[in-house]
């Protein structure tokens, strides 16, 4: 069965939205397999993330992810990973369509890096290596 690893990211957890993103996950119909709450230490995120080093929004991204608590879950159905990414929305909150998480709730606040509540993985591959790192 296909998983998927889901973090609110901090903006999502400060703001109070941690149940309501998990709950439009859950109400399109995917399972929730594993949910914890995680101060990342540093080294788990230059792992998570090792794809965007040398990116001009790398280090804001990951002093972003250090600044709060974030909430890392399991998802598990049939295609999970393209209905998630769907469920979510595109990359920059300010377009994402309404209807998604980052649509609905999020917006640019003037800052270097996309604020943008979720972070979801983008294939099989990734995502078995995203729930090994978080999931340890
Ligand atoms: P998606 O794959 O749905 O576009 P993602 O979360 O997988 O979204 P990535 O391209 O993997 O996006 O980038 C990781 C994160 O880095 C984004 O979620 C966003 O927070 C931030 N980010 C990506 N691109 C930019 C950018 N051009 N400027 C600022 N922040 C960015």
């Amino acid at each position: 069965i296909e998983r998927t690893l889901v973090l609110v990211k901090p903006d999502g957890v400060q703001r109070g939205l941690t149940g309501t993103i998990l709950s439009r996950i859950e109400a399109k119909g995917y399972r929730l397999a594993e949910l914890k709450q995680v101060a990342a230490s540093r080294e788990l995120l230059e792992k998570h993330y090792e794809e965007h080093v040398g990116k001009p929004f790398y280090e804001p991204l990951v002093e972003f992810m250090l600044s709060g608590p974030l909430v890392a879950a399991v998802f598990e159905g049939h295609r999970v990973i393209e209905g998630f990414r769907s469920v979510a929305g595109t990359t920059d909150p300010t377009t994402a369509a309404p209807g998604t998480i980052r649509g609905d709730f999020g917006r640019d606040w003037g800052v270097k890096v996309q604020q943008n509540l979720v972070h979801g993985s983008d294939s099989p591959e990734s995502a078995e290596r995203e729930i090994g790192i978080w999931f340890a």
